[in-house]
């Protein structure tokens, strides 16, 4: 699904680079993460220790990246980088660990991903500041270990439920991510368009920020796409026509669905009479991961009440047989 226009999955590093807000006073939106955040950062900052380990947790394109690296720059400790799958062997983790200084960042994307191996020896590390290492194979096998900087480790995932208990156990502040309101996201598109050197009316703002999908990323994505077909169009300033159009162009809907929300939609409603079907069922039926639809896919659908997730399946609600423009089918008897 690496096509999807607004696949929020899929980073486009130069975005970043320019878009990303550098101090969480920049950061828009996630208002009570911001403020539980300042404190504890000040807190570590006055007592001169390491902050306790963050784990953030929220579909992609929230700003969990982006957050880690605020708090490493309000720290003012060095920020590392490396993701779950990345980090291949217990080897490939030393190497991180032993390279940081008291109270710097570790960042670790995707940390659900970790191999069982490295996450074993994660746990000592992110408790008691200590490696534990078997060197050599058989009987000349020896451990060692190593005693590490006090580090802060801030780990991100889609979801909670991925995670293994005692590695949910060891993170000190927990922090969820939601959806961004369509005003935040206006926020976000209007300085977007600020640092682009692009107009954009308040109509022309609030149009993009009502169909990105509750995601910073897509909002990003979607004002730098339309800003090339008004670009092409010679249009000075993106009103609400404008991005209309471009969106329409983008297959981007009015309420910001996808073509492969509106699929997933459409398989429930015309293949499976507006459910309950099992995800197993629709990820087969639109040939799509199973992951994808639940981290990708379905959290935005459900927190819009398109969908309900029940014990028995997914099925579709009313509003989502309205958006699609079929009659729905008649209420299940009791
Ligand atoms: P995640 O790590 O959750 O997938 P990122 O931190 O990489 O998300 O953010 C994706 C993009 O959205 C980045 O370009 C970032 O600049 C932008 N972004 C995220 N959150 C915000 C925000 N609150 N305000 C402005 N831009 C944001």
């Amino acid at each position: 699904s690496d096509d999807r226009m607004i696949s929020a999955e899929v980073r486009e590093e130069d975005e970043d680079r320019t878009l990303r807000p550098q101090q969480l006073d920049d950061f828009v939106g996630q208002a009570q993460a911001r403020s539980n955040l300042k404190v504890f950062i000040e807190a570590a900052r006055r007592r001169g220790e390491a902050l306790d380990h963050v784990l953030f947790v929220g579909p992609p394109g929230l700003g969990k990246t982006t957050l880690a690296q605020i708090v490493s720059r309000e720290l003012g400790v060095n920020f590392r980088a490396t993701s779950g799958p990345v980090i291949a062997k217990a080897g490939d983790l030393a190497a991180l660990l032993t390279n940081m200084e008291e109270r710097d960042v570790l960042f670790i994307d995707e940390i659900h991903r970790l191999n069982p191996a490295v996450e074993e020896i994660l746990y000592p590390a992110m408790e008691d500041f200590q490696l534990d290492l078997i060197i050599g194979e058989g009987p000349a096998a020896r451990s060692v270990r190593i005693d590490l900087a006090k580090f802060t480790l801030v780990g991100a995932t889609t979801r909670l439920g991925l995670l293994t208990t005692p590695l949910r156990d060891r993170f000190g502040i927990p922090v969820r991510l939601d959806f961004y309101s369509v005003e935040e996201l206006e926020l976000i598109v209007k300085r977007g368009a600020r640092i682009m050197a692009t107009g954009i009316t308040e109509e022309g703002a609030n149009e993009i920020a009502r169909r990105a999908r509750g995601t910073p990323r897509i909002a990003g994505r979607l004002l730098r796409r339309v800003c090339d077909f008004a670009t092409v169009a010679g249009v000075d300033a993106i009103d609400r026509a404008a991005a209309d159009r471009a969106l329409r162009q983008l297959e981007v809907d009015a309420a910001g669905l996808d073509s492969l929300d509106r699929r997933y939609l459409t398989t429930i409603a015309m293949s499976f009479g507006g459910g309950p079907v099992g995800i197993e069922t629709i990820a087969a039926a639109l040939s799509e991961p199973r992951d994808a639809i639940e981290e990708i896919v379905e959290p935005f659908l459900i927190q819009k009440g398109f969908v309900q997730r029940t014990p028995r399946g997914r099925i579709l609600t009313p509003h989502a047989f309205k958006h699609l423009g079929l009659a729905a089918p008649p209420p299940i008897a009791a």
